[in-house]
């Protein structure tokens, strides 16, 4: 955490992972989540802060609140947040979607929506064919619309379903740095592999705190 002199405006910050580097191995490798977590999401953090500080109003709002309210943020720093704001929120959450003795049937409120949705199998079907065709950088998410109905939808680049008013329950990265040290240009058997290592506990806690 980092205090910007007497307005004691708190920096964004990526938080430590909650678990070692290798505890997702084999699925997701050691070095992958260095560079992942320690690279990429330190510099989206980063470029978002270094763009906030040229509107420092705009320091007390989550990263959410930004993003969902693009058009009121400034047009020099527009792009800045939709791309570094999205990195920084979606590998926040991406990190708590995974967990090292995850994976399994799902449980609890999600296997009821998965279900509601023809069920797991076919689930991890549609999912990861969404996130195997979704072109070039970005996101396969499971989200929840304005009118309560769950959907997998996917997101280019770093843009965020926030900015779309849509609640994201979970997520996979099919940027190639997620993946390629690994399983080189295989985006669908990472996809594949993902699902050893999801964390449903703490998906079920979203779901729970979602209001829905
Ligand atoms: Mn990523």
């Amino acid at each position: 955490m980092v205090e910007s002199g007497a307005a004691k405006v708190v920096a964004h910050a990526v938080a430590p992972l909650p678990y070692a580097y290798n505890a997702l191995e084999p699925f997701i490798d050691e070095q992958t989540m260095h560079v992942h977590r320690d690279k990429h999401h330190e510099a989206y953090c980063a470029n978002l802060n270094a763009a906030l500080e040229k509107h420092p109003e705009l320091k007390t709002k989550t990263v959410e609140e930004l993003l969902s309210n693009l058009q009121t943020v400034p047009e020099d720093i527009r792009a800045a947040v939709r791309n570094n704001g999205g990195g920084y929120l979606h590998h926040s959450l991406f990190w708590t979607f995974m967990w090292p003795k995850g994976g399994g049937a799902p449980r609890g409120r999600i296997a009821e929506v998965i279900e509601s949705l023809g069920g797991f199998d076919a689930f991890k079907t549609k999912f990861n064919d969404a996130g195997a065709r979704h072109f070039g950088s970005g996101w396969v998410w499971l989200v929840r619309n304005l009118t309560g109905k769950y959907e997998i939808i996917t997101t280019a680049n770093q843009d965020s379903p926030v900015s779309l008013g849509v609640f994201p329950v979970f997520c996979n990265d099919v940027w190639e740095h997620a993946y390629y040290l690994k399983y080189q240009n295989r985006r669908a058997e990472y996809l594949q592999a993902w699902w050893n290592v999801v964390n449903w506990d703490e998906i079920n806690r979203r779901l729970g705190t979602a209001g829905k």
